[in-house]
């Protein structure tokens, strides 16, 4: 195909499920979950079907428009909104749908299918799948960026327990990528993102987990500057059956929300433990002799686990940057708590580290090859209203500069809301063996992704 400068859309208005600007539907096909994203692509592709998503695909390429895929939006901020412009916004929500494999372990994922549908119909076998803490996140652009769970540090990144992708390429052929089929576009998938074509079905390993143990620790964040290191010592070291993150929250006084946060500020650690009660509760001892105000851990079924890390059930506005660190030294900790603890005036609501390590650094040979870092900052500040946009900015500016000085690994682009060239997240031979994959599979750089691969390969 070629891209052309003025889209022939002549074409493309004989096709169902498209929707164009000003026609009914478009406006709401085009929000994200991320509220913050103000999307205007030139039309957008609704598919409920495989063959209805190549039939979009194609009159995209037969018109010239580049196409961006889009399972949830939650990643939507780190797309470029210029280039959407002038392009097709390939929304695959309705395109769900999950087959369990019970015998062999594993799940085929339609495109657009979230977390919490692929949960609750391996749970009924007693399996679950390296899910991240939201239930609406969807399973690509999570898998395709890497896939960070609380069952990861026993069992790694969710890319790395992928068998197979099935992918619409730029020329608008279905094909099968997996360790034998493919392979290298199967390699480049494992991390490397949207950049390779629009992926309508996924094969993911689930793991033999019916029940987790699993809940939260509550303290005022008065008591911050007691429990972030011992938190930070405690995870040195840590056995790799516990996932963790702690956060310093500031709730605004909301009357929907429990007692317990609302207009509360607050550290809370929480996560899994894929052990039984008495080991998971040897290990939980460290943290529990800091006395904290309330204890949520206990056995639960694997499904809840999606509401342990309390993320917003619907979708909302928030700006939010990342910062890869190796390590939690002291000095960190003293920036973390001058930033956002106790007597911070200008701290976002939410700053969270989520312990990494064990498989999550496991190597791999894969776009991502593992995490590096072993804990990844996040700084989020949801945006009520649109006016307050700028000042939450700011806010979640000021956390990241606090601790930039400490953050000497690669980013996880999944954590990074913002269009940032996805070239900072790979080394040089991976980057170059990105484009080489890209330059098969997409030579005329039809798909628009978050994080894009920089438009040239570096010298
Ligand atoms: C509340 C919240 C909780 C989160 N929790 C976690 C977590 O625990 N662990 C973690 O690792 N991450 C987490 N994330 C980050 C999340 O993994 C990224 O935002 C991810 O990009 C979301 O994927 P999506 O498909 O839902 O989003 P989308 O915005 O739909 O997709 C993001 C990008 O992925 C690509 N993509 C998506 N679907 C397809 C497809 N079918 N074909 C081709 N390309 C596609 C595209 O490039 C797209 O631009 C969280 C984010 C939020 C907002």
């Amino acid at each position: 195909m070629t891209l052309a400068s003025t889209p022939d859309l002549t074409t493309l208005r004989a096709v169902d499920g498209l929707h164009f600007p000003g026609e009914p539907g478009y406006d709401h096909a085009r929000l994200a979950w991320n509220l913050i994203a103000d999307q205007h692509p030139t039309v957008i592709a609704v598919p409920e079907s495989i063959d209805g998503a190549v039939r979009m695909v194609r009159a995209a390429a037969d018109a010239g428009l580049r196409i961006a895929p889009q399972a949830s939006g939650h990643g939507a901020p780190a797309l470029d909104q210029e280039a959407l412009r002038g392009a097709m916004l390939l929304r695959l929500h309705r395109l769900t749908g999950v087959e369990i494999d019970a015998e062999a372990r594993t799940a085929r994922v339609l495109g657009g299918t979230l977390w919490r549908e692929v949960v609750e119909a391996a749970a009924p076998h007693g399996l679950t799948a390296l899910h991240g803490s939201a239930g609406d996140v969807a399973v690509s652009g999570y898998i395709l960026g890497g896939g960070i769970s609380f069952y990861g540090r026993e069992h790694g990144l969710a890319a790395h327990r992928m068998r197979a992708v099935e992918i619409i390429t730029a020329d608008g052929a279905l094909v099968r990528a997996s360790a034998t089929e493919h392979s290298d576009l199967f390699w480049a998938l494992q991390g490397g993102g949207g950049n390779f074509g629009a992926v309508v079905a996924i094969e993911i390993d689930l793991l033999p987990i019916p029940d987790v143990r699993t809940g939260f620790l509550l303290w005022d964040i008065s008591a911050a500057s007691d429990v972030v290191p011992v938190w930070r010592d405690w995870t040195r070291g840590l056995d790799r059956a516990a996932t963790t993150s702690l956060r310093l929250l500031r709730f605004p006084p909301v009357p929907e929300m429990p007692p317990f946060l609302s207009g509360r500020s607050l550290v809370i650690i929480d996560g899994a433990i894929l052990a039984d009660d008495a080991s998971a509760a040897d290990l939980l001892q460290p943290l529990r002799a800091l006395a904290p105000e309330m204890d949520t851990f206990a056995s639960i079924p694997a499904p809840a686990m999606l509401e342990v890390h309390m993320d917003p059930p619907v979708p909302s506005a928030a700006i939010s940057d990342h910062l890869m660190l190796g390590d939690l030294s002291d000095t960190a900790i003293d920036a973390l708590l001058e930033s956002a603890g106790v007597d911070a005036t200008a701290a976002p609501m939410i700053i969270e580290i989520r312990h990494l390590g064990g498989a999550f650094g496991d190597p791999k040979d894969a776009a991502v090859r593992g995490i590096d870092g072993e804990y990844a900052l996040l700084a989020v500040q949801p945006v009520a209203v649109p006016e307050f946009a700028e000042q939450a900015a700011g806010l979640v500016a000021g956390a990241i500069e606090a601790m930039r000085p400490w953050a000497d690994c690669a980013p996880y682009l999944n954590f990074i809301d913002a269009p940032l060239d996805a070239a900072t997240a790979f080394d040089p031979e991976t980057l170059e063996r990105l484009h080489r994959v890209r330059a098969q599979y997409d030579p005329d750089r039809v798909w628009l992704s978050a994080h894009a691969l920089p438009e040239v390969e570096p010298v």
